[in-house]
């Protein structure tokens, strides 16, 4: 049979690329039908629990750890991505705190060059004194 395309146009002035249901203009997510608005609810809530239940078993704790720390933050990198592949964290948190270290970890390293270029014009001065 052919696959009708959800008529539905997104805010971007794109056309929704999911298929319509069968006999409607719309996707299960566009319908406007009554019947289709509370499948979709339900759909949602489901949705809802199983999003859930990443948040219940932290197996590693970070409160404490000091981050400010190439290898700690490395730590917590192996941590995400251990969570994330066995399904305990979700993929948004994971993405959060991976920006989030990769950010404190660019910081550490500059604030590292920094002190070793003030070390440097140090010597240099001395050296001229
Ligand atoms: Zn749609």
């Amino acid at each position: 049979m052919k696959m009708v395309q959800c008529k539905f146009i997104k805010k971007d002035g794109r056309q929704c690329l999911a298929q319509a249901i069968k006999g409607q203009d719309y996707c299960l997510w566009h319908s406007q039908s009554e019947q289709i608005k509370k499948l979709r609810l339900s759909k949602a809530q489901i949705g809802g629990f199983r999003r859930r239940k990443y948040f219940n078993v932290p197996t590693e704790n970070l409160t404490g750890l000091e981050l400010r720390d190439i290898e700690n933050c490395s730590k917590v990198l192996e941590i995400v991505v251990r969570e994330t592949y066995e399904g305990r964290m979700s993929p948004q948190k994971a993405n959060a705190v991976t920006g989030a270290v990769k950010m404190l970890m660019e910081s550490v390293e500059k604030t590292d060059l920094l002190n070793r270029v003030k070390k440097l014009e140090e010597v240099i001065k001395d050296g001229r004194d």
